[in-house]
């Protein structure tokens, strides 16, 4: 029967977020057993988990039959020493995904707009959208934002400017100088999101805390995940930094309990394995290099890149992307953000990067 429920016009025209594929997905796929495959997919950290959140982890689970903090107390505290800021500026996440869905929350109503880039994280547009929100997409410049640009796509129904740097898919980085410039020049009834999802894998990062916590900057909220660096993607831990009043505004639209027990307690942890963290940006350091000059050596372009993973321009994207999966090498295809012709590539170990690169090859017939 044909349902005939009045679903939120917003959701009609909304695709699914496609996800990198799971492993045990292309195991059954291609009956290939699972510890032979390797998933590039997602720019999760290849080394694992910190044996520190893990060991909190275990000890954690004889509590689960409790709620977990809803303030996430120790956590929070712990983050606020980490990063030198008070408690009321930080607001918790499940994964800095829930971060972009509160701050939706608390600014879009149908027709307003939202500003972005080409080639943005697939998250902005499927959340505004999911508000009623109009997305104005401004055209990147070298792949990577064009902050001029966006300040002049602003208008009076703008309500929120979304920035990810270094950006995912592409890798860029837009310059420290443009960046200040936009956060001096973005209205003030205008919210610009800094996601700094990757700026733990930066050498020299702008610190952006400072305008926070000075005050002046009401309208700037900076976004980070326990994702990527820190290694605890299956988790879903995140943070927004921002103003203490627009922080108490969008704790309102928070669930009580977003943050599970076990990942408070990892997060907590993870906090503390300094050795982890600077293992991970090494290993980062040593794979990323190695791919882009294995790609020059394929004479294959590629977008140099300032985070964990890398986007290669391989001609038919979707072919390669099943050959190499054939081959059990999981990367992910470009092709939900009009680049049909390039894959982006996460770092992984050593050995990794190695049978990527060899499946490439491979997949080029090269
Ligand atoms: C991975 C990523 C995130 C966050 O993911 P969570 O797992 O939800 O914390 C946010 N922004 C960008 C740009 C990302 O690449």
């Amino acid at each position: 029967m044909a349902m005939e429920l009045p679903i939120n016009p917003a959701l009609a025209q909304l695709p699914v977020y496609q996800p990198g594929r799971p492993l045990e997905d292309v195991a059954r796929e291609f009956g290939l057993p699972v510890e032979s495959l390797i998933k590039l997919a997602s720019n999760e950290n290849p080394l694992g988990p910190s044996p520190m959140a893990m060991d909190a982890m275990r000890a954690a689970i004889a509590k689960s039959h409790l709620y977990p903090d809803g303030n996430a107390f120790l956590l929070k505290h712990k983050l606020s020493t980490h990063l030198d800021c008070p408690p009321e500026c930080l607001i918790f996440g499940n994964g800095s995904n829930e971060i972009i869905e509160l701050v939706a929350h608390a600014l879009i109503q149908p027709t307003d707009e939202v500003v972005v880039s080409e080639q943005c994280f697939a998250v902005y547009p499927i959340v505004t959208h999911l508000f009623g929100g109009s997305l104005v997409t401004v055209p990147a410049r070298k792949f990577g934002h064009d902050p001029d640009a966006m300040l002049k796509a602003i208008t009076a129904k703008t309500k929120i400017v979304f920035i990810a740097n270094p950006n995912n898919p592409t890798g860029t980085l837009v310059a420290a100088s443009e960046i200040l410039r936009l956060i001096e020049h973005v209205p003030r009834n205008v919210l610009l999101v800094m996601d700094e999802a990757y700026i733990e894998f930066l050498d020299d990062p702008l610190d952006l805390l400072p305008i926070v916590l000075s005050g002046s900057h009401p309208n700037l909220i900076l976004m980070r995940t326990f994702s990527k660096i820190y290694g605890l993607a299956g988790l879903r831990v995140g943070y927004g930094i921002g103003h203490p009043d627009f922080i108490a505004m969008l704790e309102k639209a928070r669930q009580p309990f977003n943050l599970n027990s076990i990942a408070q307690a990892a997060a907590t942890a993870a906090l503390d394995d300094v050795p982890h963290l600077e293992c991970t940006r090494e290993n980062n350091r040593i794979g990323l290099a190695f791919l882009q000059s294995e790609f020059a050596s394929l004479q294959l372009e590629y977008i140099p890149s300032y985070a964990n993973f890398v986007m290669v321009k391989i001609g038919d994207g979707v072919r390669v992307f099943q050959e190499m999966q054939r081959r059990g090498v999981i990367t992910r295809p470009m092709t939900a953000y009009h680049l049909p012709q390039w894959l982006r590539i996460t770092v992984g170990t050593a050995a990794e990067n190695n049978r990527c690169i060899a499946a490439l090859r491979s997949a080029l017939g090269k």
